[in-house]
C-alpha cells in the first residue's frame, strides 16, 4: 500500500494499522484516502495522501486524470492533477478539454449525459496545441471515480453502470473499465 496511487475514497488499511493524517479520513475504524496521490507511512504510522510534482511537459498519448470542473457544452473542462506515463504518476497542475464528440465515440449533444461535474476522469491527450484535448473514448478513459447527484456518497461500479447502493438508483456515465482505481504498477518516480 505504501506507495501506492490512491483515488478519494480509496480503502488505505485499518485503524489498528494506521493513523490518519493530512489526505486522509477515518470511518468507522478504517482510513480512507481524501485525495488523489500515494500512500506515504511515517515510523509513527501516520499515513498522508499527497501527490508528488515535478517539471513535466504534456505529450499526445500521455493520459491525465483530473476532476471535472465545469461542464460548458460542448466542453468538458478537467482540472488536471495527474499525468501518467510509462506507468509512473506525476502530478501536475493543468486545465484540461474534452469535446463531446470524443467521449463515447458516438454522436452526443450533451456531455452532462455521461459526465458530471466533480467525476474524476481519466483522458488520453490527443493534442497539446494552445491546449490540452483528452479523448475519454478507449475503455480505459472515462470516468473512474464518481459521487451520486443526490447523495454525494460514492457510486458503486455494477457491471458498466455507476450505482448508488445508499439512494438504491443508477446513474449514467462513460465509465471507465478502469473506475475505482488509477493503475495496476503505477509507481513513484
Ligand atoms: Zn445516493
Amino acid at each position: 500500500m505504501v506507495g501506492r496511487l490512491v483515488l478519494p475514497g480509496q480503502y488505505i488499511g485499518t485503524e489498528e494499522e494506521f493513523i490518519a493524517g493530512s489526505g486522509t479520513y477515518e470511518d468507522e475504524g478504517r482510513v480512507y484516502s481524501a485525495n488523489i496521490g500515494n500512500v506515504e507511512v511515517s515510523s509513527d504510522f501516520k499515513v498522508r495522501v499527497k501527490g508528488r510534482k515535478e517539471d513535466i511537459i504534456i505529450q499526445p498519448g500521455d493520459e491525465i486524470i483530473g476532476v471535472v470542473s465545469e461542464i460548458n457544452e460542448p466542453l468538458v473542462v478537467v482540472a488536471g492533477e495527474y499525468l501518467i506515463r510509462a506507468g509512473k504518476a506525476y502530478e501536475i497542475k493543468t486545465r484540461a478539454l474534452v469535446h463531446a464528440s470524443r467521449i463515447t465515440g458516438h454522436y452526443l449533444d450533451q456531455c452532462s449525459k455521461v459526465v458530471k461535474a466533480r467525476d474524476v476522469i481519466r483522458g488520453k491527450v490527443v493534442s497539446t496545441r494552445g491546449k490540452i484535448d483528452l479523448t475519454m473514448e478507449p475503455p480505459d478513459e472515462g470516468v473512474i471515480f464518481a459521487y451520486c447527484s443526490k447523495c454525494r456518497k460514492p457510486l458503486q461500479r455494477i457491471n458498466s453502470g455507476l450505482y448508488c447502493t445508499y439512494c438504491q438508483r443508477n446513474e449514467v456515465r462513460k465509465v471507465s473499465r478502469k473506475y475505482g482505481e488509477i493503475s495496476e504498477g503505477v509507481k513513484k518516480k
